[in-house]
């Protein structure tokens, strides 16, 4: 089959003939349908992710059809039916596992999915059958295969931080997450206040409801010297978490979950005189990844999705540098035909 794979040092992806996998016992074999493309493919390619040290098949945003389960794998799985995948393909076994924390399973021997573990941007995958969640009737694969990342990601953010009726939670940076975290605060009963450094994000996130709408050049500005219950930070750059810090209110939370930079500057005169909170969040549970899926079947969450060709992936990358995508690219195999950008 065809997959397009990164090589530590190189800085483009491979198109590649591999083998199709085939199911260990325990193992699902899904027929890729959809896989997103995210900010992280961009750093992977920048190299600056040191832990990749092997080529592996890219595309952590996956949901795909069901055609083999492995002899132990569990009944309960259907053929044919659609699944997202949890990419941070956890053990199951260990404290974290067990604990309710999977997005942080320690197991020497799991590799994330399309970071390390071959992805999505391939015709097949294989996954650990554990780690499959079905996709609830009337959610596209385009959708579920952002959710598993795009959606996930801020959900698990605002969760740790513990966002609730009432509170003001400021979003900054909305691409794939943001634009997703955005509507996750407001299902949560928040007042959201919403900004970027593009205009087109900024309609649409007005669009998508937020109570008010930012240029990022103009936010302390407009702000008026209010602060914020919590900040989702979701670019991760020097200027953005600083905004995040002198932005949020003495006891408040910023939620670190942008990687825009290796470094960015902490300001302890300001956490540490006000008790911010600095929560870092990584990726999600699959018990989260289950609630993310059932929020957008039931309309509270819309991700703002369009397609493309997995064979153009490379395109897709570049175009997502260049911030020429809207909110989120999911990428389908050539036989299914790419849409136009659905209305929010
Ligand atoms: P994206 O490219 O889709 O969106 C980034 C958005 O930030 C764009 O809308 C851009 O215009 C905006 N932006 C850039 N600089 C800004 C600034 N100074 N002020 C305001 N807005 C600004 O990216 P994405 O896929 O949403 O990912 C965002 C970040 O989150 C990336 O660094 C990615 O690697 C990281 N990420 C982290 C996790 C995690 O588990 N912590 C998971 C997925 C992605
Ligand atoms: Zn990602
Ligand atoms: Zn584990």
């Amino acid at each position: 089959m065809i997959a397009f794979r990164f090589h530590p040092g190189e800085k483009k992806l491979f198109k590649e003939e591999i083998d199709r996998p085939t199911a260990g016992p325990n193992d699902a074999i899904l027929r890729i349908k959809a896989a997103g493309v995210c900010h992280s493919d961009l750093h992977v390619l920048d190299g600056e992710v040191p832990f990749l040290k092997n080529a592996f098949t890219m595309g952590h945003e996956v949901c795909g059809e069901l055609v083999e389960v492995g002899s132990e794998a569990p009944d309960t799985l259907k053929k044919g039916a659609l699944y997202a995948v949890h990419g941070p393909n956890p053990c199951g076994n260990c404290l974290y596992c067990r604990s309710g924390r999977d997005n942080l399973c320690d197991s020497p021997t799991r590799a994330y999915i399309g970071l390390g573990a071959d992805g999505g941007y391939a015709e097949f995958i294989k996954v650990p059958a554990r780690n499959i969640v079905e996709v609830p009737q009337g959610v596209s694969a385009e959708v579920a295969a952002v959710a598993t990342d795009a959606v996930l990601t801020p959900w698990h953010a605002f969760r740790l931080a513990n966002v609730r009726q009432g509170d003001t939670v400021l979003a900054i940076g909305l691409g794939g997450l943001g634009m997703n975290g955005m509507q996750i605060a407001h299902a949560l009963g928040a007042h959201v206040i919403a900004c970027d450094m593009r205009e087109s994000s900024l309609d649409m996130a007005r669009q998508l409801g937020a109570d008010e709408v930012f240029h990022s050049k103009e936010l302390e500005e407009k702000l008026k010297g209010r602060k914020v219950d919590i900040v989702g930070d979701f670019v991760g750059r020097e200027s953005t978490f600083k905004q995040a810090q002198t932005l949020v209110r003495p006891g408040g939370t910023v939620c670190a979950v942008g990687l825009g930079s290796l470094q960015v500057p902490f300001m302890p005169m300001i956490v540490a005189s006000y008790e911010i909170r600095v929560q870092g969040a990584f990726w999600g549970t699959s018990t989260e990844l289950r609630d993310v899926l059932r929020y957008i079947s039931e309309g509270r969450i819309k991700p703002q999705v369009d397609t493309g060709k997995i064979e153009d992936v490379s395109h897709w990358i570049e175009e997502l540098k260049n911030g020429r995508v809207k909110s989120r690219m999911a990428l389908m195999p050539k036989t299914a035909e790419a849409r136009k950008p659905k209305a929010a």
